[in-house]
């Protein structure tokens, strides 16, 4: 009979459709849970990945964290990914004399590159050289875009001035967003690389790319990962407005990355707020037509940063990416900063599980599909597996490909992936309905395995149910031809 792996030993699968959460939810990781019970409670609570953002902390939190996310997923007998967010060019001004300074419509700035400390003058201290950079009369917002100002003179080869348009107040660190400058492909910063060099030896499953302009920076990242001999996978985070410039300009990113973020806190200041859902639905489609990953990001549940309920709009918030397809849904200042970290979890879960149990996936109709056969095979699992009702669908798969293609159809059931890379099992355990274990391929495939998982006990049979109906989709035995067998079987 089947030797079990150690790692198959704790995965216990409840079969029950109602409960199994198909949408992801990806939790970061800041001081609101910087401990290994708290971790541990998150990824219990139903976090399927962890991000950790590198605009802030150090690496010996880092591995501290690293290590309590690892221990927890293997209580819990999941893969949780880890993904790694790289600050990219996400400016930040330095430190503000006692962290504040007015200012009123009118009012000159000097952010300054070269200046280490600011001695309550209008001489900022900004984090990245802009004066190469920017052109006179772009825009330049402060603080998230509560100041806004244009810049009026490169002043010298370190520094810029700026005129302010609103009153307000700034404070230490606030970042800055730049919406018409062109970096000309130079946002992969120093900071980035040393975090990059970090990232390829902790082995994260994902790295994200801030502020990606076009695809040209995702090949750019993928060659430096290659050249630390990280084989991790890129989500382009897509919040500048020339990655939204055109359709055109979304897909030639979506096909070059492995994954994208839609990462709505700076696209509404780059592009506007109003701009937000319409570009979160065309990048929900497109990552569905060329199967990446399709990550919903930021406020979702804001408000539980301070109350222990989610509002009625961040409710509907999260029920639409469902809806309409997302892969995974984030949890930002909610789990990293908030006063209720473990509540925005339980409020996020319910939320997918109702709306799952209660709608249909919106399908991609405005942007046809291309084929391939692998997408022809998911296609005919996906539609099979619905039209029999069956209660789950077992892929085994090297690479993951036929994974995120079933899963790119939106089946209503979840996909249980067999592969004997740890690697592949890590990056789909945020895939819509994807859980993956590892498992040598030497052992029994299709109707074997099903019956083998089954026979130890590793899915779980609702009450009222005896027998499992099951859609395999597997490679021929042992996998010499690639995915290229559907079977029905009931275990
Ligand atoms: C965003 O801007 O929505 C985002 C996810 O990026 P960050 O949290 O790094 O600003």
């Amino acid at each position: 009979m089947l030797k079990i792996v150690k790692h198959l030993c704790y995965n216990i699968y409840n079969m029950s459709k109602q409960l199994f959460k198909r949408t992801k939810i990806l939790a970061t990781i800041g001081p609101a849970v910087f401990t290994e019970e708290k971790i541990n409670e998150l990824i219990m609570a139903g976090v399927n990945g962890c991000r950790l953002n590198f605009s802030h902390g150090d690496y010996v939190e880092r591995d501290q964290q690293i290590a309590w996310i690892r221990k927890a997923a293997e209580n819990k007998g999941r893969s949780v990914a880890i993904l790694q967010d790289l600050q990219g060019p996400k400016i930040r001004l330095g430190v503000v004399k006692d962290n504040r300074m007015d200012v009123k419509a009118g009012d000159t700035l000097i952010l300054d590159y070269s200046v280490q400390e600011h001695d309550g003058s209008n001489r900022l201290p900004v984090q990245y050289n802009l004066a190469g950079k920017v052109k006179v009369g772009e825009p330049l917002f402060i603080f998230d875009g509560k100041i806004r100002t244009h810049v009026t003179e490169i002043e010298n080869e370190t520094s810029i001035k700026v005129e302010v348009e609103n009153d307000g107040f700034i404070m230490s660190r606030k970042g800055l967003n730049l919406p018409d400058t062109d970096f000309a492909g130079d946002i992969i910063t120093e900071k980035d690389m040393a975090d990059i060099e970090f990232g390829a030896s902790r082995d994260f499953d994902y790295v994200a790319l801030s502020f990606v302009q076009s695809a040209d920076d995702i090949d750019k990242l993928r060659q430096i990962l290659l050249s630390h001999g990280s084989t991790a996978q890129i989500i382009a985070k897509i919040e500048t407005k020339k990655a939204i410039e055109s359709d055109e300009v979304m897909e030639e990113i979506v096909k070059a990355t492995d994954g994208i973020m839609v990462a709505r806190g700076d696209m509404a200041v780059e592009a506007g707020a109003e701009v937000v859902p319409i570009v979160q639905r065309k990048l929900i489609a497109l990552c569905r037509k060329h199967s990446k990953l399709c990550i919903v990001a930021t406020q979702m549940m804001g408000s539980m940063v301070d109350n222990p309920e989610p509002s009625r709009a961040e409710v509907s918030d999260v029920a639409n990416a469902v809806i309409q397809g997302a892969d995974a849904v984030m949890l930002s200042d909610e789990t990293a900063n908030g006063k209720y970290p473990l509540e925005a979890v339980k409020a996020m879960k319910k939320t997918i599980l109702y709306t799952q149990n209660h709608s249909k996936i919106s399908e991609v109709t405005d942007i046809a599909g291309e084929y391939r056969s692998y997408d022809a095979i998911a296609e005919a699992v996906s539609n099979l597996a619905e039209k029999i009702e069956a209660d789950l669908i077992v892929c085994q798969t090297a690479s993951g490909s036929t994974a995120a293609a079933i899963a790119a159809q939106r089946p209503n059931l979840p996909i249980i992936t067999v592969t004997s890379n740890s690697r592949v099992a890590g990056q789909l355990a945020l895939t819509y309905a994807n859980s993956a274990f590892v498992r040598p391929y030497t052992e029994t495939y299709g109707l074997d395995l099903a019956q083998d998982l089954r026979a130890n006990g590793y899915l779980q049979v609702p009450d009222s149910q005896k027998d499992l109906t099951a859609v395999i989709v597997s490679g021929h035995k042992n996998r010499v031809a690639g995915t290229d067998t559907i079977q029905i079987v009931h275990i």
